[in-house]
């Protein structure tokens, strides 16, 4: 009944296969891709408005600062920003599997269930951290 543990903490403390680390690898960099897309999207969106304002601007209009520009910078630029920290959290999560500290929680150092893993790819850190942070 005394099955050895080896030092693993956790029933859902399993260090990842070598498997479940290419597939999570392959999920890293097609989100990679994706974000780095949808980025260029929305940089491409804020150089628009731009455009749209200064043109405004240049014009005899009183209001180059409309509403309707305003507010769709404020939606784009925020969209960005959260693309960007996307990307960031993606790209460290390659950082890690390069240096083979992928799948650890960077706070308390417990293994990142391959569950949690699977489901976000970019995890840094493990359940009870997260809901902590
Ligand atoms: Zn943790």
């Amino acid at each position: 009944m005394n099955e050895p543990v080896g030092g693993v903490a956790g029933a859902d403390a399993m260090p990842l296969t070598d498997a479940q680390l290419d597939h999570l690898r392959r999920e890293l960099q097609r989100q990679q891709g994706a974000l780095h897309t949808e980025l260029r999207r929305m940089t491409g969106s804020l150089a628009d408005v731009r455009e749209a304002r200064s043109d405004a601007s240049a014009d005899d209009e009183h209001d180059p600062e409309g509403p309707t520009l305003s507010s769709e910078w404020s939606r784009i630029a925020g969209v960005t920003d959260e693309l960007e920290r996307s990307v960031a959290a993606t790209g460290a999560a390659l950082e890690r599997l390069a240096t083979g500290t992928f799948g650890t929680c960077i706070r308390c150092g417990q293994q990142i269930g391959f569950g949690r893993l699977d489901a976000r790819p970019s995890a840094a850190l493990c359940i009870a951290c997260a809901r902590m942070a």
